[in-house]
């Protein structure tokens, strides 16, 4: 079949339902595509993981680990393989140098297989085209989540939220078009004037400790430790507190149970709320990134 990936073959390691979505895609732009661990992909009867991988891997133009990634110890993010999948040293000398490596967040472990052989290694998830367009289910997660959890409605309700990045530009929206009012912490003065303009309260972090208290539900983006003890004891009791931030987040966990608050670590929502959506975004990103890592000199 021809196509743009025609000629290429790409191992794809892992994944759950966005990586099937993107398998698909890539089939039909042409690529031979080698999978193991994509749902929906045969692994074959005599199933030897580290076989299976060494063959992937083996000519392969391009690596697609998943977006979820891999663990410290190797483990490849796979929820419906029936056996462990591991990235091991063996395994990564078999990639050569210059090789396109994909992965939505990258571990040291990754990051020094990818030094030592060479691979252009390529975070998805921090690039401006994924996160933005990740960031819509990722609102619409957090607010599904808001709704499950809280006993009174987002409309009317004061809803915070921490960093207007990507994340949080996109949250406080839909915020607002349910009708919450809706109150903005940024760091930056040019965030805090769009904020304005788009008819929010907006606060810089140092005033926080007088605001917090109005704060029905509080969203936070900001991947530093920005809800710590002395504010969060400020907070109303029956406030909810949702941490969007890669983990460990952005909220003193330990001190919000002390004080009886509920703060919920809520990782990886456009995988859960909005696979398909989630599957597409990859799709619509990944055969270009993989086009474009290619001619590179
Ligand atoms: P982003 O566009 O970089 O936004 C991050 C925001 O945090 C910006 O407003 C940034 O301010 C602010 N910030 C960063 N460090 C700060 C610090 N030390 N003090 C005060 N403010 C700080 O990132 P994003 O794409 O919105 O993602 C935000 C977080 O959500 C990340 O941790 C990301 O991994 C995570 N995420 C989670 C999900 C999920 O499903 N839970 C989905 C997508 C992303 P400046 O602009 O001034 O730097």
């Amino acid at each position: 079949m021809g196509g743009k990936l025609a000629g290429i073959k790409i191992a794809m390691l892992g994944g759950d339902d966005r990586e099937a979505i993107l398998h698909k895609e890539l089939l039909h732009l042409g690529a031979e595509v080698e999978a193991v661990g994509v749902p929906g992909v045969s692994a074959g009867e005599d199933y030897n993981c580290h076989e299976a991988l060494l063959k992937a891997v083996q000519g392969a133009g391009a690596i697609i680990l998943p977006v979820r990634g891999i663990d410290q110890e190797g483990l490849i993010y796979a929820p419906q393989s029936q056996f462990p999948l591991y990235i091991t040293w063996e395994l990564a000398a078999a990639i050569p140098a210059g090789t396109p490596v994909l992965i939505g967040v990258a571990r040291p472990l990754l990051k020094e297989m990818a030094a030592a052989h060479g691979w252009q290694l390529y975070e998805t998830a921090d690039l401006d085209e994924m996160a933005i367009l990740n960031a819509i289910p990722t609102a619409e997660g957090a607010l599904l989540l808001a709704m499950q959890e809280l006993p009174i409605t987002l409309h009317g309700s004061e809803a915070f939220v921490i960093g207007l990045g990507r994340t949080g530009f996109a949250l406080a929206r839909v915020l607002d078009g349910v009708g919450a009012r809706v109150t903005v912490i940024d760091r930056g003065a040019a965030d805090r004037a769009r904020a304005y303009r788009e008819g929010w309260q907006a606060y810089p972090f140092s005033d926080m400790a007088n605001i917090i208290k109005q704060a029905d539900v509080i969203f936070n983006t900001v991947p530093a430790l920005v809800l710590t003890e002395s504010l969060l004891a400020q907070t109303k009791p029956e406030v909810l507190i949702i941490d969007l931030a890669s983990a460990p987040g952005g909220t003193d966990f330990e001190a919000a149970a002390a004080l009886k608050r509920k703060a919920l670590l809520a990782p990886g929502l456009p995988g859960k709320v909005a696979p398909k959506t989630a599957g597409l975004i990859l799709a619509r990103i990944y055969p270009t990134l993989i086009l474009n890592s290619l001619q590179q000199p």
